[in-house]
């Protein structure tokens, strides 16, 4: 693998640079695990493709030098689908946030899962609409606060990865911006696996979610997801009053199961052959 700061020069279109992220945000965490990812897989840079929605983490294919697409508010996987139907050969990956993915896109995220369609969704979990204010989303915690709930949510939230696994994904894990190295991994899986795998990645908002729950620096927001969550064999060996309140990491489902290109393909072929 290059080093760090090769992988930076070779992935990153610095001519649109800097970025809009504030200091402290995870998403440049998520983005360099990410670009670490694909070199380790060694992909080319002309086959891969890198679709996001609307939000603060939606700006990464502003800077990626992949083939790229920001599209509209919730409809990423709408046309991430299209780009894989067209182009099967791709590596196709999804950059999209909790309240793109999961409120406004929710009915999309829940049919990629269905149809198992071979990609990659990257959901970052800040648990806030950052972009916008700090409004709550489908992923705020409940008693949590927002620029919309001063007074704590009452809304029980989506788990993301019970929903993917449950809607029909070949592939699903969570990671934190805390622990880079695991989230490497997790990201390697999941492009390598066939079918559509999501990564959920909860990571820090200090502008507006640490802002609003009283954790006052990046840091601080750190600490808390080094504190408040285990791994998939740690929690295997835990009783659930031991593990209650903490949030698993690591590969939480895989299946095989038939892809959506492949079934499509075989559906063309069978066409033609009748004349
Ligand atoms: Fe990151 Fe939050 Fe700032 Fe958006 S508002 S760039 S998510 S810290
Ligand atoms: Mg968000």
């Amino acid at each position: 693998m290059r080093a760090y700061a090769e992988i930076a020069r070779h992935y990153l279109r610095t001519n649109r640079l800097p970025h809009v992220w504030c200091p402290g945000c995870g998403d440049g965490t998520v983005l360099g695990a990410f670009l670490r990812a694909v070199d380790e897989l060694g992909l080319d840079k002309d086959k891969v493709a890198v679709v996001s929605g609307i939000g603060c983490s939606s700006r990464t294919p502003v800077y990626v030098d992949f083939n790229t697409l920001h599209t509209t508010h919730g409809r990423p996987l709408a046309f991430a689908t299209g780009i894989k139907l067209a182009r099967p050969e791709l590596t196709v990956v999804t950059i999209t946030g909790d309240g793109d993915c999961l409120a406004i896109g929710g009915n999309h995220f829940i049919h990629a899962c269905r149809r198992n369609i071979d990609m990659t969704v990257i959901i970052y979990n800040n648990s806030i609409y950052g972009m916008t204010g700090g409004q709550h989303s489908p992923t705020t915690p409940e008693g949590a606060f927002a620029a919309t709930i001063p007074y704590g949510t009452t809304e029980p939230p989506f788990d993301a990865c019970k929903l993917a696994e449950a809607a029909g994904a070949s592939f699903v894990a969570r990671g934190t911006t805390y622990h880079t190295r695991e989230l490497e991994k997790l990201f390697v899986a999941a492009i390598k696996k066939k079918g559509l795998s999501v990564v959920e990645v909860i990571q820090q908002c200090p502008t507006y979610y640490g802002r609003y729950n009283r954790m006052r620096s990046p840091v601080d927001m750190l600490n808390w997801q080094k504190e408040n969550t285990i791994t998939v064999t740690q929690a295997q060996k835990l009783d659930p009053e031991q593990s209650r309140g903490k949030i698993v990491r690591g590969i939480l489902f895989e299946r095989d199961a038939p892809e959506l290109c492949e079934n499509y393909r075989k559906l063309i072929e069978r066409a033609q052959a009748k004349g």
